[in-house]
């Protein structure tokens, strides 16, 4: 693109973006805010803990903490204009060239106002991960399951979906979304035709919106199951997590048979069906050197995709080949961004490529633990976290089990970023809010502290929203053209 003298401003458009998704099932809270409007007395200012990055020597990605839209690349023409509304007395006029575009991506703001981020917002979604089976016919090496021969029942279904929905209604969510999850849920499939035909009933007679993924390992999708899945809008999230040998080491058979065949074929079955699987990416120390070969597998089949890093549990303590080695884990991710360079995705990269962090939009919570989300486990017990189902708080049969959850003050405790030393006074709060809860309990006991993989989310992030704002330009440039 050549030079300009006129600013220009450039975002993603709504299609582009992605919701977070994720192997834990996190709820991403969700919050809208009203866009401020250009103030009539013209005085504004740039709101505060915005970052800015330089792309090239022409163009540069801005994020604030007050834009609903992701991130925005702007050229030096139009840094320059920032640059002068803010100093002090500055005024913008109502018709000024991009004036709305700079409100509206939280660049600007009346010189009056100051919003609290979470001021009477609340997630619109409440997610709910219903354990189908604990059954499973993988061993990953980092699983945090028992593995019981234990089935959810018909019965248990029909109580944990109709107390899903009860909880949905008294506290008057517009969207309810179901993960139908395990152990490996299609070996309980029938189960999931059933649920979600009760589940379709529920949100019409409610009239909430309704958002169902299964997440599967992929073994056992048929071309059957592919084109039900398809017909019935039920989205399918499948793990694979390296390319071959990479993917075989963390999720073997349990009889210590190679998946990989299988997995990528399973992929391969979904997209000739119509379905556009979500890749679930477990990133640890043993695979991130084998990412770059498995994303551009990824980006070349144009599939949404997220990257989680291991998370240690009572199961996984001994293998310390997972352990998140921050040089390996660098090295490989940015080795992977390398390729997504020259694969730049139609969507948004800033919800899917670091971890529970997401880029999309501000928030103040890593997840929807103990505000959004209910995991009912195959007997229809109710707890905060499918990481946590030995420590439930409530039950199918609890009239409200979403208020117990909320109520909770013994099991994971889900702080504000502003609540954690280190993070409260970090440029990247608004987006990261210090990682997974569980993993930083697990690393220093309290829930007040900052993720043990903060130093690999720092080193990181700069490079994630650079290759965010060079997606952002490529399909500018696309549309210029
Ligand atoms: S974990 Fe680290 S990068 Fe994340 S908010 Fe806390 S201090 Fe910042
Ligand atoms: S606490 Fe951690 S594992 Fe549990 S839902 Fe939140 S991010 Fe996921």
């Amino acid at each position: 693109m050549k030079p300009q003298t006129r600013p220009l401003i450039f975002i993603a458009s709504s299609s582009e973006r992605a919701a977070l998704e994720g192997d834990c099932a996190c709820a991403y809270p969700a919050t809208t805010s009203p866009i401020p409007m250009p103030p009539t007395n013209g005085l504004v200012r740039l709101p505060s803990g915005i970052i800015h990055e330089e792309i090239n020597h022409e163009f540069h990605v801005f994020l604030s903490p007050k834009s609903q839209n992701g991130a925005s690349v702007l050229n030096q023409a139009a840094v320059d204009l920032l640059q002068r509304l803010n100093l002090p007395g500055a005024c913008i006029e109502q018709s000024e060239d991009m004036a709305d575009d700079l409100f509206s991506q939280g660049l600007l703001e009346p010189l009056k106002q100051e919003t609290e981020m979470e001021n009477g917002l609340r997630s619109t979604t409440l997610a709910a991960w219903l354990h189908i089976t604990d059954r499973c016919n993988f061993r990953c090496t980092y699983c945090y399951l028992p593995h019981k021969r234990e089935d959810m029942s018909l019965e248990t279904g029909y109580a944990s979906i109709a107390s899903l929905f009860r909880s949905a209604a008294i506290h008057n969510f517009e969207k309810v979304k179901i993960k139908y999850a395990g152990g490996e849920p299609l070996l309980n499939y029938p189960l999931i035709l059933a649920l979600h035909d009760y589940a379709k009933d529920e949100a019409k007679r409610l009239g909430v919106e309704l958002e169902e993924i299964i997440l599967s390992n992929g073994s056992l999708l048929t071309n059957k199951i592919a084109k039900e899945l398809h017909d019935l809008k039920i989205n399918l999230m499948i793990s694979l997590d390296g390319f071959g040998q990479y993917h075989d080491t963390h999720r073997p058979y349990a009889g210590g048979g190679a998946s990989f065949q299988a997995v990528s074929s399973a992929v391969e079955l979904a997209i000739e069906n119509g379905i556009t699987p979500h890749i679930s990416i477990t990133v640890s120390g043993e695979s991130a050197l084998g990412l770059p070969t498995l994303l551009e597998w990824v980006l070349k089949r144009e599939l949404p995709f997220n990257l989680n890093f291991y998370r240690e549990n009572e199961f996984s303590v001994n293998a310390s080949n997972l352990n998140m080695d921050e040089e390996k884990i660098i090295n490989g991710i940015l080795k992977a961004f390398d390729v997504v360079r020259e694969h730049l995705p139609k969507r948004s990269l800033l919800a899917s490529v670091i971890d529970r962090a997401n880029m999309e939009q501000a928030h103040t919570r890593t997840c929807g633990v103990g505000e959004n989300y209910l995991v009912f486990d195959q007997h229809g017990a109710v707890s905060k976290c499918q990481m946590q189902m030995h420590k439930p708080v409530a039950s199918s049969f609890s009239e409200d089990p979403l208020a117990l959850v909320q109520l909770d003050q013994t099991g994971i405790q889900n702080l504000k970023a502003d609540e954690k030393d280190e993070c409260n006074t970090c440029k990247w709060k608004h987006w990261c809010t210090g990682g997974c809860p569980l993993t930083s309990y697990r690393a220093s006991g309290t829930y007040n502290k900052k993720s043990p993989n903060c130093n690999i989310y720092k080193r990181l992030f700069p490079e994630a929203l650079k290759l965010e704002g060079l997606r952002i330009l490529s399909t500018a440039e696309n549309s210029l053209l």
